[in-house]
């Protein structure tokens, strides 16, 4: 199992001389005790991040532990409502509202003890309020995924009650970072190149996986895998694939899932229902080597958000070498250079295009695909996100400080 060696594997990817300075990092803060806080171990990016990080930190010798806190559905009703209007949605931010959602994170903070933590990690608005509930003894940090380009202004001036209290916020990309006293950092997420995902799939074994799903391989795929979200544009994605089938011939597969502290899923699953005909096929099923399939076999993949923390699907599609057409939104453009390793696309009609061009021009998709990958190795693998957490660790060893922060800047850009 591959997996199990922990960063040793990374060796082909990044080289002998980084996986040594991340080990010598890594030694240097394996007394320090760290905790993860979410809302949910399923779905989305965050889980996804989670689950492969803080395996690879405990084989590294860090005690890396991952809690997430419980709700009730009005509570995920409201912290999805907040989620929307963190990322520029309208919210009516009722005191009813604020009371579920301080209680639920109250209770959450009487079930949970930090006592011999170094570090607390705490991802997203959901168990923000945490905080304000212990007496602090080590650094707390907020990680926040969403993107906060454009917040709803009377949400944020609410939940910065909150995120002050922290001692720094992460954020996943340039043009996150707001108006805070404390240090803001920013690291972007990684993909776990040997989770079952991510790992490399025989042809065989890719047809096998799509026809055990009766996805048709006999015309080109045009893929997109995201959760079931407006701000993922999916009814967009099938307006774009039917106008480029007016002279393209391809099959659309639209496969989703749907995040447990995420209510509003079923709902947007439920109204493309409509839209299914022979050649668009909308699935929701948990299969992490048919999303492998899919993002290897497609001819495009497209992630067509007008709203995107980061958009951990295109770096996944990237790494396997596929074309991606992503929407100029959130992180998105910090991973694809338009026209150089994928396309940036700002409506339906410029989505239509790069389908029918990428479809037309396997060359185009050959040399994208070829960019992408190594944009991936050199930025966007969890080697490197594991090193900013190390980097973090070894900034609070000794002190409640950031200094000495090598890999992550304070308040800084890309
Ligand atoms: N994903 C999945 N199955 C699905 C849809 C999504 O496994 O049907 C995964 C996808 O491969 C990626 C993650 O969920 O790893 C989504 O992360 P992203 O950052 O793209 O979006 P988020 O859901 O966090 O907004």
């Amino acid at each position: 199992m591959t997996r199990m060696k922990g960063i040793e594997a990374f060796k082909p990817l990044i080289g002998a001389e980084s996986v040594e300075r991340i080990k010598s990092k890594a030694a240097m803060v394996d007394d320090m005790h760290v905790v993860h806080v979410n809302s949910t171990f399923y779905g989305g990016g965050v889980a996804e991040l989670l689950s492969s990080l803080t395996i690879l930190m405990n084989q590294l010798g860090v005690r890396t532990g991952w809690r997430v806190i419980q709700g009730s559905p009005d509570f995920f009703s409201i912290t999805k409502k907040m989620h929307n209007a963190l990322q520029g949605g309208g919210i009516r931010l009722t005191q009813l509202k604020k009371d579920i959602y301080e209680r639920v994170v109250e209770k959450n903070a009487m079930r949970n003890h930090f006592q011999d933590h170094d570090l607390v990690m705490v991802h997203d608005p959901q168990p923000l309020p945490l905080i304000q509930h212990y007496r602090r003894r080590c650094p707390w940090v907020w990680r926040c995924h969403v993107d906060l380009s454009e917040p709803h202004e009377e949400l944020w001036d609410y939940l910065k009650q909150f995120v002050s209290q922290y001692d720094a916020t992460i954020v996943s990309t340039r043009g996150y970072t707001r108006d805070l006293d404390s240090p803001q950092l920013r690291f972007h997420p990684a993909l776990d190149p040997f989770d079952s995902k991510n790992v490399e799939m025989g042809e065989k074994e890719i047809t096998g996986r799509l026809e055990h799903y009766g996805i048709p391989t006999d015309r080109p795929l045009v893929v997109q895998i995201s959760r079931f979200d407006k701000w993922k544009d999916p009814e967009g994605v099938v307006e774009a694939f039917k106008k480029a089938r007016e002279e393209v011939d391809a099959t659309l597969v639209l496969l989703g899932n749907i995040a447990t502290d995420d209510p509003e899923g079923e709902r947007v699953y439920q109204s493309l229902m409509d839209c299914r005909e022979e050649r668009i096929i909308i699935l929701s099923k948990q299969d992490t080597s048919l999303v492998n399939a899919l993002q290897r076999r497609a001819a495009v993949v497209v992630q067509k958000s007008i709203r995107e923390g980061f958009g951990l699907t295109v770096t996944e599609a990237m790494w396997k070498g596929t074309a991606v057409v992503g929407g100029r939104a959130g992180g998105i453009p910090s991973q694809i250079t338009d026209g150089e390793n994928g396309f940036l696309v700002d409506s339906v009609d410029e989505c239509a295009e790069r389908i029918k061009q990428l479809i037309g021009d396997e060359s185009l998709r050959q040399r994208l695909g070829e960019a992408a990958i190594e944009t991936v190795r050199e930025n966007f693998l969890l080697s490197r996100l594991a090193e900013q957490h190390l980097d973090l660790m070894g900034s609070f060893h000794s002190e409640f400080t950031l200094e000495g922060m090598s890999t992550c800047r304070v308040n800084g850009g890309d």
